[in-house]
């Protein structure tokens, strides 16, 4: 599981980390995206709180994700980005791992100041079609805005605006910073500087999910 404020890297480690192990990644907010470009009944319930920069009701989020990891392909492991973000979630999260007995290894949380966050997010970019992430200091789109992957257009994101942000951070610090305690509780929480460069962060997060693998 993946911990860390709006723009900490969460979504490009959890990439990375299903390519290197051939494992599931669940992105709550790249399934929320989703939902919203559908239209589905999740969508039309969760857009207004996502442009605002607040939680989804914990209700919506359980359902959707407990419908998504309960399933055998699984079974191997999966990598979480950006779920739980509250108390109930862990709490609802921590039940249904405990029914499926399937531990969670590992909680890294990927720190960095929010100043950095705040320049980078308004930033970052992203592919409409494929999600593929882009920003416009060292990772940018083809000319034209668009996206090397698939050829979509690149955007910025409706709640990727500095007003959205500051409340995305408040929310962080009031809503899932306390899950630094609850998993410390349990002895699965680790820290990675989130402000060294991409490559450096994913190899201390490899270092830190191996040796958790390893029973270190
Ligand atoms: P993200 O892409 O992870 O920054 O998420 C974008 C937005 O989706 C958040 O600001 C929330 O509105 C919503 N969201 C994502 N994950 C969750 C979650 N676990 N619980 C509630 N809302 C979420």
């Amino acid at each position: 599981m993946l911990l860390g404020a709006p723009g900490a890297g969460k979504g490009t480690q959890a990439k990375r980390i299903k390519e290197k192990y051939a494992i599931p990644q669940f992105s709550t907010g790249d399934i929320l995206r989703e939902e919203v470009e559908n239209q589905t009944q999740l969508g039309l319930k969760a857009q207004g709180y996502m442009s605002r920069g607040q939680l989804v009701p914990d209700s919506l989020i359980i359902a959707m994700m407990r419908d998504r990891i309960d399933r055998d392909e699984n079974r191997c492991g999966f990598v979480l980005d950006g779920f739980p973000r509250s108390v109930a979630q862990a709490d609802a999260l921590e039940k249904l791992l405990d029914e499926l007995s399937w531990p969670l290894q590992a909680v890294v949380e990927i720190t960095i100041d929010n100043e950095s966050i705040v320049k980078r997010i308004t930033n970052r970019r992203i592919c409409s079609k494929c999600g593929a992430d882009y920003n416009l200091i060292d990772k940018p789109p083809l000319p034209g805005d668009l996206c090397s992957v698939c050829n979509g257009s690149v955007v910025l994101r409706p709640d990727d605006n500095e007003q959205t942000i500051r409340t995305r951070l408040d929310v962080y610090d009031t809503q899932t910073k306390p899950l630094r305690d609850y998993y410390e509780a349990r002895s699965l929480l680790r820290r990675v500087d989130g402000n060294q460069p991409v490559d450096e962060v994913f190899d201390s997060v490899i270092g830190i999910l191996e040796g958790a693998a390893a029973g270190k």
